[in-house]
């Protein structure tokens, strides 16, 4: 059985490869000439779905099973943002950097140092029988003073619950251990096995 990734991201590709290392996982592009998906949604669910659908619809194969993921950082403090937006915060030009600074110029702007804060991981599977989601979620505070150089994205800036240092220092091997990520996987590899079994 493959699993096919509705995703050109390296990143996210190896982070699943290593989670789902009992199946064969391919990304689209591997199979068919990666196109535009439009991320129109309005929940990271809704995104999820539509990435998944998406390349489950243009594969042609009834018996394909597509896994897509949708994450984001969100600050209650701050109505919620960037939420579906974090990979585009800082508009057509954002980078992961100009990202990071805008939240951390908009926590300055609000007046705190440091602030609640959440990751959600939206992760859908699409198959002939219709389209699955789960989510998975890390707590923890987004502070003004960025610091170290693992992970990726908002991960400096972002204090899990329970620790005090950011992602950016700890090991991503701690990470792993409660990321959203990490989480929203665990459900999806039952759904996953399920799904499968009743191919059969
Ligand atoms: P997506 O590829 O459209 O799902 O966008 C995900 C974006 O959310 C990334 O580009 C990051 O900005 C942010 N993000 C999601 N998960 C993480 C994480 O684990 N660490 C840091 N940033 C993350």
């Amino acid at each position: 059985m493959r699993i096919i990734l509705a995703s050109s991201n390296s990143g996210k590709i190896a982070e699943f490869k290593a989670y789902l290392k009992d199946y064969k996982v391919l990304s689209y592009s591997e199979v068919i000439e990666p196109f535009e998906i439009e991320e129109y949604g309005k929940s990271f669910k809704e995104n999820a779905i539509i990435k998944s659908r998406a390349v489950f619809d243009r594969l042609n194969d009834k018996n394909a099973v597509v896994l897509s993921d949708d994450s984001g950082i969100s600050v209650p403090l701050l109505g919620g943002i960037p939420g579906i937006y974090s990979a585009r915060f800082a508009g057509k030009d954002a980078n992961a950097q100009k990202n990071l600074e805008l939240l951390v110029e908009k926590l300055k702007e609000a007046g705190v140092e440091r602030t609640d804060a959440f990751y959600t991981a939206a992760i859908a599977i699409s198959t002939n029988r219709g389209d699955f989601s789960v989510h998975g979620w890390m707590y923890g505070e987004a502070v003004t003073d960025p610091k170290g150089s693992n992970g990726f994205g908002y991960d400096p800036m972002f204090i899990p619950k329970g620790f005090d240092k950011t992602l950016g220092e700890l090991e991503e091997s701690v990470k792993e251990q409660f990321s959203h990520r990490s989480r929203a996987l665990k459900l999806a590899l039952i759904l996953l096995k399920t799904l499968i079994k009743d191919k059969k």
